[in-house]
């Protein structure tokens, strides 16, 4: 088969699904996250929209890329193919390194302030799935998740901020005068 740089939607989504499983993560991991950080602002978040949203983050072409080259320096370090000094420091997942976080925030950013900001809270707190990916990375185990767990917990970030755009945007078409524009294309 003729080898690809250019990738449709489902594939990408297909693609980024099974990078995750190979590294022991899965859709509804992540939307959990999600479903819990917009709990704190109503009481009626539903799962399918969390997972929904987790889907749709995860057929992005940024997303794709950014999940793909985080996923592949993990392993590269994990089987020791690239050199020092720069194994060492991912390795150690070093706090002062940024770089896994620069990820994270360009992904959240997919979503604005908003999706930021909600990437700093998981970032701090480590919530479920993203706590478990962060100590399994920096445990005795040779395991390498330095830049899994900010790229997991900011498609987690996008997955909550779109939640919150979903429920302004079912608010906002309350309104009596609205008017339906047909758009052609949904990102
Ligand atoms: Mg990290």
């Amino acid at each position: 088969m003729k080898k690809r740089a250019l990738f449709s939607r489902d594939e990408m989504l297909e693609m980024n699904i099974k990078t995750l499983k190979e590294r022991g993560v899965n859709v509804d991991d992540i939307a959990e996250i999600a479903h819990m950080q917009q709990s704190k602002w109503s009481d009626d978040i539903s799962m399918k929209d969390c997972v929904g949203s987790v889907e749709k983050i995860l057929s992005l072409r940024d997303t794709f890329h950014l999940l793909q080259l985080g996923a592949e320096i993990d392993r590269l370090t994990e089987e020791n193919l690239i050199r020092e000094p720069i194994r060492q420091i991912l390795h150690e997942d070093l706090g002062m390194f940024g770089i896994d976080e620069l990820f994270g925030l360009e992904l959240a950013g997919l979503y604005g302030t908003i999706g930021k900001t909600n990437f700093g809270d998981i970032d701090v707190n480590k919530p479920l799935i993203v706590a478990r990916l962060n100590s399994d990375g920096k445990g005795t185990k040779a395991m390498c998740h330095t830049f899994l767990d900010d790229i997991v917990g900011a498609i987690a970030a996008a997955a909550s901020t779109r939640v919150a755009q979903m429920t302004n945007e079912r608010e906002a078409l309350k309104d009596p005068t609205y008017q339906e524009i047909k758009l052609d294309f949904d990102l």
